[in-house]
């Protein structure tokens, strides 16, 4: 299969769409992004690379590190990290405090705001006090990479913490309930400077590509997680990486896949590939407009689901 000709059939098709949906407003330091952008790229498990449009364009991550936060948390407390945050898919906005007050302060997922906090609040714990939660997420990425250049955009997470009173609030009532242990402040404040590391899409499809070979990343051969475990991260990608577009998500692209709103999603064809999407501009939901399309047209081109 020629996947630069589909990459760039895709390409093509998407560009009249984009100008659709609306950049993340809410955290000031994204709403300047510029909507027409559009970025695609493919990792094999052997190395090869494939890219079209803006794919080494530098963008904020944002809830696409949940998935990097959430495997370091999942090896340090393995099966004890379900008494803080469960693996059920949330049917509520990315931000919402309602369920988290019904359901006594424990999140429904790791991929939803609450559940994300928890995580970090949880890896804060586990490296103090001789590292930070923050250098060791930077460095696990530079791991699966394969690259040191990565780091976070302090003029992002600066804004993000001037606004986000939602996410502070989620913070307070996970700790009114007893799960949260430590530094509300610093723990949002490592929050937002892990949500706003800065990657282009071709850093993440190689990133991701341990979850697409069991946990060990294909080319450099490490290991970073259990079989096991990449396989929960990977289900819960595919129930929960859209907040409460996710059935949708899975039912139009039919892949793992984690979203975030600074416009990139990514996705991972098991044994295979990861492909990595960036176009800033969101649907109602907060997931990248143009980028959902155009990875429904990648599987529905090439057959690349998991089902
Ligand atoms: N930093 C963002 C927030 O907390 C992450 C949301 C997202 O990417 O979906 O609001």
């Amino acid at each position: 299969m020629n996947l630069l000709a589909v990459l760039k059939e895709i390409h093509q098709e998407v560009t009249p769409l984009l100008g659709q949906g609306n950049v993340a407003k809410y955290i000031p330091a994204l709403a300047k992004t510029d909507p027409m952008q559009f970025g695609m790229a493919i990792t094999l498990n052997d190395g090869q690379f494939y890219g079209v449009g803006s794919y080494e364009k530098t963008f904020s991550i944002q809830s696409i590190a949940k998935v990097f936060s959430y495997t370091l948390a999942l090896r340090a407390y393995q099966n004890d990290l379900y008494k803080r945050v469960w693996r059920e898919p949330s049917g509520t906005a990315f931000n919402s405090l309602i369920q988290l007050e019904k359901e006594a302060g424990i999140p429904r997922n790791p991929f939803i705001n609450a559940g994300a906090i928890a995580v970090c609040d949880s890896l804060v714990t586990h490296y103090s006090p001789d590292k930070t939660a923050l250098n060791e997420v930077i460095t696990f990425i530079h791991e699966c990479c394969g690259e040191r250049t990565i780091t976070f955009d302090q003029a992002v997470s600066e804004s993000e913490m001037e606004h986000g009173f939602r996410n502070i609030a989620l913070a307070n009532l996970m700790k009114s309930f007893g799960n949260f242990e430590n530094d509300v402040h610093s723990v949002i404040e490592t929050y937002f400077q892990v949500c706003s590391i800065a990657m282009s899409a071709k850093q993440l499809s190689r990133s991701m590509l341990y979850l697409a070979n069991n946990g060990t990343d294909p080319i450099s051969r490490k290991n970073f997680i259990s079989s096991p475990q990449a396989k929960r991260i990977n289900s819960l990608m595919l129930t929960c990486g859209h907040y409460d577009a996710s059935g949708d998500f899975a039912f139009r692209v039919g892949l793992p896949g984690k979203s975030g709103v600074g416009g990139g999603i990514v996705a991972v064809v098991p044994g295979k590939m990861s492909i990595a999407v960036y176009s800033p501009a969101l649907n109602k939901y907060g997931n990248s407009l143009v980028g959902t399309k155009a990875l429904e047209l990648f599987t529905t081109k090439t057959g690349l689901s998991i089902f």
